[in-house]
């Protein structure tokens, strides 16, 4: 093409076919972005907690169905907690975590809310949307059975529902599952695992509300024929590990200066935990991440990064509830459940707890035989939102052996404290509660609970 050729018009249109060129370029990088995004949101009054982690999908339609049911059931809660609030004097407690993965084209986005309104236990409700990523069509079951096998999939669902019945002592009512299984909607909470079905029915669906969710789980061999084999082949792809290698550092060059422990609770995060990840270097730091076992799948990419540098990786538990609130079963669940899981990432299970709030009763710690870990410079930096605040109040109040506790789930955290460790830097070593405890000649008890070293 010879440029000097073109008519003004010519130019006019090279020129908006660039543009447009661009345009497209900025909405997929846009797109790419909004892949790993999540919308946070941690209130505490003195009446109720709430804390919220949801996913963006690629798919605008489903996002504002989220955010939509989000809003409703946060109203719902509010208001209960507030009418409440005259009467009795009980904080309640409302979070929402999620999974999001994929398995082939299709995208599932489950989200589990749990709710304590007083009473004995959490509340439990799930909500599932799977979406075709080709069509951006919302798809049900049925997208994954062959043409005219819903019937043997209920068939067999039945058989398990009564199997389960049977497990826990409850009378079969078969009216009950007969009913609880005969739509598509009855089978909106499902997942296609490493080698069976799971799929969960809520209270009250399939059997009486003590019942409580009912959790089936029907091997792969069981469904051939039924499920589309594209989908019964699918496996996970991150495999438990047996060993993974962690980098160790010399501490014999920390030992000249303070020790300052960083702790982040609540990730794993996406892009934050990334930038924080990133910038360690730079410090010569490494930091203790207490995680959410719920966001470990999430993100183990970045969970085993900070394992492979040599950061400490301890447990916050694994939905983030209020270990008072719920009985010592329910509790030791809570803590197995993060350790295995984190062990699956890592290959090593974590010996640290930071049970969320700090609170944790003896006979938890006695029997999950953890190490428990709180803190002593709190910076408050959900309530702060300000990177500068933030590493004002780290440097103004740090000390020889202190621990840090911030959250690397919000960028204005990690660049907190970044900005902290590049004020303090010349006199304090950053170190993991690992290399705190090594460095410090400490020697841990099962019941204590250490604030700083
Ligand atoms: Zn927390």
């Amino acid at each position: 093409m010879n440029l000097k050729k073109l008519s003004p018009i010519g130019y006019w249109l090279l020129f908006a076919i660039l543009i447009i060129i661009v345009m497209i370029i900025l909405v997929v990088q846009d797109i790419l972005k909004r892949n790993v995004e999540e919308i946070h949101e941690i209130k505490e009054t003195p009446t109720y907690v709430l804390k919220i982690d949801y996913p963006i999908t690629n798919n605008k339609k489903i996002n504002k169905e989220i955010e939509d049911y989000i809003e409703s059931k946060k109203k719902e809660f509010i208001v209960t907690a507030d009418e409440a609030s005259s009467t009795i004097n009980a904080q309640y407690d409302f979070k929402i975590n999620y999974e999001m993965y994929s398995i082939e084209n299709v995208e599932f986005v489950h989200l589990i809310l749990y709710s304590f309104t007083g009473g004995a236990h959490y509340n439990q409700e799930d909500k599932v949307w799977i979406y075709d990523k080709d069509t951006n069509k919302k798809v049900d079951i049925t997208y994954f059975l062959e043409d005219d096998t819903f019937s043997k999939l209920q068939t067999i669902t039945i058989d398990e529902i009564k199997k389960y019945y049977k497990e826990k002592d409850y009378v079969i009512d078969e009216e009950w599952i007969k009913e609880g299984t005969k739509s598509k909607e009855n089978f909106s909470i499902f997942k296609i695992k490493e080698d069976n079905v799971e799929i969960t029915f809520p209270p009250y669906e399939v059997g009486p509300w003590s019942m409580g969710n009912v959790v089936i789980q029907i091997p792969k061999d069981k469904l051939i024929g039924i499920i589309k084999p594209i989908y019964l082949q699918y496996e996970q792809i991150d495999q438990p590990s047996i060993s993974i290698p962690q980098e160790k550092r010399d501490l014999s060059t920390l030992k000249d200066k303070k020790l300052l422990a960083f702790t982040f609770d609540d990730g794993p995060g996406g892009k934050t935990t990334t930038k924080l990840l990133d910038n360690l270097d730079q410090y010569n730091a490494r930091v203790t991440f207490f995680v959410l076992g719920s966001r470990v799948n999430n993100f183990s990419n970045n969970l085993k990064r900070a394992y492979e540098m040599g950061n400490t990786i301890g447990s916050h538990t694994y939905n983030h509830f209020n270990l008072y609130k719920l009985d010592l079963e329910e509790q030791l669940k809570e803590i197995t459940n993060t350790n295995d899981v984190i062990a699956s990432v890592t290959g090593k299970k974590p010996i640290y707890l930071r049970p969320p709030y700090g609170n944790i009763k003896n006979e938890a710690k006695e029997q999950s035989g953890m190490y428990t870990i709180l803190w002593d410079i709190d910076t408050e930096d959900w309530r702060k939102k300000n990177a500068d605040k933030i590493a004002d109040h780290i440097v103004k109040h740090a000390h020889d052996g202190g621990i840090v506790l911030l959250h690397d789930i919000y960028e204005y955290s990690v660049d907190g404290a970044l900005k902290a460790m590049e004020m303090l830097k010349d006199e304090y070593a950053f170190v993991t509660i690992d290399e705190m405890i090594e460095l410090k000649g400490k020697t841990l008890e099962p019941l204590k609970s250490y604030y700083s070293f």
